[in-house]
């Protein structure tokens, strides 16, 4: 395993999916899904520090690739991530992702990572930390509607961080929901393969809603949503792209991470600009109620934010120290004498450089 050492060279801390996913094992899922909720509660909870902006996005017609960054002003990082609903279909991920982070005092990068296993984690983690503050008290029974590659996460956060006992799994596609139900075995959960989204929320306190479809679709109608139910809505996270009819909304007490980006990308974006929203860092720190009534009804309108994926390489910072589980890599020119970058690049040519005369 690579030791993290002082060198004379100064090599970036860089964590591969083979990495990560030995990480995951090494730390246990359920254990780390905990940690980073914890590292994410943290941050949410000294969340006016932060430097933070609506994700910078570049559309096209098959999808989304955008940046996330954000700063505590002695931390800087961001994610690339995109978003292709029609990938699958070509054998390809809708969703891939990796970060950095950096030095604010000298600008280093000091780790780069992978994050498409660490954005599922990060969102599941994310999602059951909200549910925790707004489910129904002692739920049991969540709805997993959409069973592609976010839901294990989804179901398997629920049960470490809000004891959730029994899934109810539907998707479109069975074979994604054989899949989803298939991982599950042997992770302590009653599971439950349903034929339609009705089906999968009856006697569900919690539902997700993580589908990918580049339109407004409709996973959940305004007569399938009882009171008291907590929707936690993952997959509408982009401009045109919303999971649930506006009744529902309109039925719910709604939270959102950070109002000037859900606007853009959430299921409010079905709203008027001026809806009232709960953001969910006042709900952690306690200047706002989370769930106040049996019958009320609360919808996690989430898109994931920045601070999310701060928290999630900040953690994996603090992991890979004892565990060595990264590469060095030479990302940095960062030649002995600062100014003389050509000087480090000639004494590095296979030949002495010699000057042709006119
Ligand atoms: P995926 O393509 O692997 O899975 C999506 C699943 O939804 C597929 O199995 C598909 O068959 C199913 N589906 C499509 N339409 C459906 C419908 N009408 N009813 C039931 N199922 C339907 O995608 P993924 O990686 O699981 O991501 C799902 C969504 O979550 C994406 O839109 C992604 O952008 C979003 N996402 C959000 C966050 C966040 O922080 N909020 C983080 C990661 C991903």
């Amino acid at each position: 395993m690579t030791q993290l050492a002082p060198s004379a060279k100064a090599l970036v801390p860089f964590v591969s999916v083979d990495h990560m996913m030995k990480l995951i094992h090494h730390i246990g899922i359920e254990p780390m899904l905990r940690g980073l909720a914890s590292y994410i509660e943290s941050d949410f909870k000294r969340w006016e520090l932060f430097d933070k902006t609506p994700r910078v996005a570049s559309h096209s017609a098959e999808g989304v690739i955008e940046l996330m960054p954000t700063s505590d002003g002695e931390v800087y990082g961001f994610k690339y991530v995109n978003g292709h609903p029609k990938n699958t279909a070509e054998g390809l991920q809708t969703v891939t992702a990796f970060g950095l982070l950096a030095d604010v005092g000298n600008g280093y990068p000091v780790l780069l990572s992978e994050m498409t296993l660490l954005t599922a984690m990060r969102t599941a983690a994310t999602s059951a930390l909200v549910a925790r503050v707004l489910a129904p008290k002692g739920s049991t029974t969540m709805a997993m509607i959409g069973n592609g590659a976010q839901s294990e996460f989804q179901t398997i956060a629920m049960k470490a961080i809000c004891g959730l006992t029994h899934v109810r799994l539907f998707d479109t596609d069975p074979g994604a929901t054989a899949k989803c139900a298939a991982n599950l075995a042997g992770y302590g959960l009653h599971v439950t393969a349903c034929n339609s989204a009705q089906e999968a929320i009856l006697g569900a306190q919690i539902i997700t809603t993580c589908t990918a479809d580049k339109q407004y679709a409709t996973i959940l109608s305004d007569n399938m949503v009882g009171a008291g139910v907590h929707i936690n809505a993952i997959g509408g996270d982009c401009p045109g792209k919303t999971e649930l009819a506006p009744a529902i909304l309109h039925r719910s007490d709604i939270f959102v991470e950070y109002p000037e980006q859900t606007r853009i990308e959430g299921e409010i974006q079905q709203l008027a600009p001026d809806h009232p929203v709960t953001e969910i860092w006042q709900v952690l720190t306690g200047q706002a109620p989370g769930r106040s009534a049996d019958k009320q009804i609360t919808l996690f309108d989430s898109v994931g934010f920045a601070i999310e994926d701060f928290s999630a390489l900040r953690y994996v910072r603090d992991q890979i120290k004892t565990t060595g589980l990264f590469h060095p890599l030479d990302l940095l020119a960062d030649p002995d004498d600062p100014r003389d970058l050509f000087g480090m690049l000639d004494r590095a040519a296979p030949h002495p450089h010699v000057a042709s005369a006119k």
